[in-house]
């Protein structure tokens, strides 16, 4: 259940936008001064490509205000303007030093759609802009030497080179800053964040696929004693075991968070309420069963959980965590190291022994 590269795109938007939207004010000002310029020259066909990219700017700086497709409208601004520019080299009146702005390509490119994608455009676009620079230059003599084509040729690949590194450096910060700010530093599980951005992807698909989607919670019976009989740090072991034990009993498609203290919540794809009622227990049973030996100390932990299904506990994952809490309690109230399912409670509708608000009825 990979949604480090969903919140990556989700944490770009921002930063993107910004760009993009300099770089429209940019063209918006840029293509009109060129175009006054080139109608005074007498280049016709450049100045209207240069007032349509003007007008064609304009038009976009308001579709992106709210737009939630962003990287379309990016790709909507950033061909036609490289074409536009592909289309200025070729014009016969253009002097060379149009070329300089093939060197926009790259960092554009990769400042606004990324690493891959950077790359692929600026390929493309510097190695259209070298040919037409072959065709229009091949006849003269002091620009085709060793030394001219080594600077113009060097520098570009410069820039392409380190904007593909600054990129790639760029992701892979953010990546690590989103996968810090997503887990729980104890265990490494995922944290609060981390739960309630997948909850909010396998919601989504649930209800695309129809499949269905559980969350049990989990909390560790007697767990103050675990702490006052042999200290805190065995007590941060103790939770460290368990959860590697979470993470060695789910799917590669489920998702085990520390909610804080000792609670953790497991979400369960593709799961019913029943099926994710066995699962739990089969985990329970891991738990009790794996003593966690430390020096002469060995630890019998067990857990107590409750369960609750998407859609027919709750519609939200606070709904359905107080659901799951609700069992939890009555788990706790009834003995401890037991799993709660449905329909153990003899009215879900009264607030159990937490004083949980009461979820919609089962
Ligand atoms: P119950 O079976 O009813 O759940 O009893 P309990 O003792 O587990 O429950 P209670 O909620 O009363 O106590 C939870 C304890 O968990 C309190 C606290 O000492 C301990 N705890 C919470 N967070 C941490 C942590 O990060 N590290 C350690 N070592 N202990 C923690
Ligand atoms: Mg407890
Ligand atoms: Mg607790």
């Amino acid at each position: 259940m990979d949604s480090y590269q969903e919140s990556q795109r989700q944490l770009a938007r921002p930063y993107r936008k910004a760009v993009l939207r300099a770089l429209l004010v940019f063209t918006f000002v840029a293509g009109i001064l060129f175009f006054l310029l080139n109608m005074q020259r007498g280049n016709h066909p450049l100045a209207f490509a240069e007032i349509g990219m003007a007008l064609y700017a304009a038009v976009i700086f308001r579709a992106v205000r709210n737009t939630r497709h962003l990287e379309r409208w990016v790709l909507a601004y950033l061909l036609p303007f490289f074409i536009t520019m592909m289309f200025a080299l070729t014009t016969p009146r253009a002097t060379s030093t149009v070329f300089a702005w093939v060197l926009l390509i790259p960092i554009l490119a990769h400042l606004l759609t990324g690493r891959r994608q950077g790359l692929l455009i600026s390929g493309i676009f510097m190695t259209i802009a070298a040919v037409i620079f072959y065709l229009k230059h091949r006849g003269d003599p002091t620009l085709m030497q060793a030394i001219p084509i080594a600077n113009i040729g060097i520098m570009s690949l410069c820039i392409l080179a380190f904007s593909h590194i600054y990129e790639i450096t760029r992701e892979q910060s953010e990546q690590r800053l989103l996968k810090l700010a997503q887990t729980d530093p104890l265990t490494g599980l995922a944290n609060r964040a981390r739960l309630a951005d997948v909850f909010e992807l396998e919601r989504r698909r649930s209800l695309r696929q129809g499949t269905p989607l559980s969350a049990l919670i989990l909390d560790l019976d007697h767990f103050k004693r675990v702490n006052d009989d042999h200290g805190h740090d065995t007590g941060d072991r103790a939770l460290r075991h368990v959860a590697g034990l979470l993470q060695t009993s789910l799917r590669r498609t489920d998702l085990a968070a520390r909610l804080g203290g000792e609670e953790f919540v497991l979400l369960l794809s593709d799961t019913s309420l029943e099926q994710a009622r066995v699962v739990a227990d089969k985990i329970r049973q891991n738990i009790e069963q794996t003593l966690l030996v430390i020096g002469d100390t060995t630890l019998s932990l067990t857990v107590s959980g409750g369960v609750a299904e998407y859609g027919i506990d709750g519609d939200s994952l606070k709904a359905l965590v107080r659901r799951a809490d609700a069992r939890l309690y009555h788990a706790k109230a009834t003995g401890r190291n037991r799993i709660v399912g449905a329909g153990e409670l003899d009215d879900e509708r009264q607030p159990l022994l937490t004083g949980a608000e009461p979820g919609p009825a089962a």
